[in-house]
């Protein structure tokens, strides 16, 4: 049975580790030769522990979702509570609290008529049902033919077979997809006068074939941490005004203050047809998505026909431990200061990496928000890179050509500089 390879990083190996790990098949993992799993036992603050008691500092949030650190007693609280009286119910027929409270404060926080949720259990999935969505608004609109996507070169929203159509088919994770997924239209975002004058005719030319635009706002992220400003998306929720297309916004990375207001949308100015929110939506500790439509996407899907309603329906849809979840992290957001957190940090940042921009190799050094990104020619041995991390008690997890780092909102000062420093030290022996 292949065992994967030992991970010099790892001391005190248990049992559990070297056993179960011959069973568990790892996401985006070359099984055969990538490095065992770190043994994590314990979370707390902005720390990651060690089966052998080492502290990491960490500088992902768990793929962005720890927004009030791990373990906020806030939330921690409330899904105990929650757990007391009632984990879940099928949302067939009957609801509960939680989840009406979520869909409630949902349509407060969100801008204009984003006031219609439909719960869902990851990121992806909540694409999916946006896509969905999308098609179905144009069917019970009886308009013909409206079933494909504008989507983005550089852009990422999912692993499952139609988000992989929306994702950049060439330089994407899914390149190797081709020819089996859904073929949509690719365009590069327009970032400039001349690029949105050429969208504006593409889409033009498309849109009786087109149901929706999917971005990721402000921020692509999966696909390399690539920025644009609030111009190209108010370019972009202008000209699916003009055509009469749907404008999607995945703020599944970007949602809950990572940027540095509380959703990409905010900072923009624009309110999106359907906007997509998971990752930050429980602070990291349960799995959750939303898909919010607004008012003319939801009425569409009104009528006296059990036909005109949306076909959806995970079995997990509104769980209410999630829900809980969520709900303790929007009262976090609400009572302590997470946009003037993301302020700071994004300045220390820009502070702290700018040195990054005069050493060998180095491309682009790029900061928004919560988010600091050092773009390389190219990484020599992202696994080497990855234990020399270890090795300063830092865990970042570099991709592509980029050393990034993401903190939980909440971090000090102090550790926020011990992952700088790490990530200028391995940058210099990269
Ligand atoms: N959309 C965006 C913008 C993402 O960053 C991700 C995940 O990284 C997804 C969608 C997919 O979310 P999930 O991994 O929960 O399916």
């Amino acid at each position: 049975m292949q065992i994967p390879p030992l991970n010099p990083a790892i001391k005190n190996a248990p049992a559990w580790l070297l056993e179960g790990s011959k069973h568990l098949w790892m996401p985006y993992t070359q099984m055969q030769t990538v490095p065992m799993a770190l043994p994590v036992v314990a979370t707390n603050g902005v720390r990651l522990t060690l089966n052998d008691g080492r502290e990491l500092v960490d500088g992902t949030s768990s793929w962005w979702t720890a927004a009030h650190g791990y373990n906020h007693p806030h939330i921690r609280e409330a899904v105990a509570k929650q757990l007391e009286r009632m984990p879940h119910v099928m949302l067939g027929g009957i609801a509960h609290e939680q989840v009406l409270r979520l869909a409630t404060r949902l349509a407060k926080l969100l801008p204009g008529d984003l006031g219609h949720t439909f719960f869902s259990e990851s990121g992806s999935v909540s694409v999916e049902i946006a896509m969905k969505m999308a098609v179905q608004y144009w069917i019970n609109k009886g308009a013909k033919g409206r079933t494909r996507f504008v989507a983005f070169r550089g852009g990422y929203h999912g692993d499952t077979l139609a988000t992989m159509s929306v994702c950049d088919p060439d330089e994407g994770m899914h390149a190797l997809f081709k020819g089996a997924i859904a073929e949509q239209l690719i365009c590069d975002l327009p970032t400039t006068p001349e690029k949105v004058e050429a969208f504006d005719a593409f889409l033009k030319a498309h849109k009786h074939e087109v149901a929706a635009v999917i971005t990721e706002p402000l921020v692509q992220g999966a696909g390399g941490m690539h920025f644009h400003d609030v111009e190209t998306l108010r370019a972009l929720r202008e000209a699916c005004d003009r055509h009469d297309v749907l404008l999607i916004l995945d703020e599944i990375f970007v949602g809950f203050g990572r940027t540095g207001s509380m959703f990409a949308c905010d900072a923009a100015g624009i309110v999106p047809d359907i906007v997509t929110l998971s990752k930050a939506l429980t602070g990291g500790t349960m799995a959750l998505a939303a898909t919010v439509a607004r008012a003319h996407v939801f009425e569409a899907f009104l009528g006296e026909s059990a036909s005109r309603a949306l076909m959806h329906g995970p079995t997990y849809t509104g769980n209410a431990l999630a829900c809980a979840a969520a709900n303790a992290s929007l009262d976090l957001f609400e009572r302590e200061p997470r946009l003037e957190q993301v302020a700071a940090i994004a300045k220390q940042l820009t502070k702290e990496l700018e040195p990054a921009r005069a050493m060998k190799g180095v491309v682009d050094v790029r900061v928004k928000g919560a988010i600091g990104v050092i773009e390389l020619e190219s990484i020599r041995d992202a696994d080497e890179m990855k234990r020399r991390f270890v090795e300063m008690g830092v865990f970042l997890r570099p991709f592509g050509r980029i050393v990034y780092t993401t903190p939980p909102l909440v971090i000090e000062a102090t550790d926020l500089t011990r992952l700088t420093d790490a990530m200028i030290v391995a940058v210099g022996e990269n």
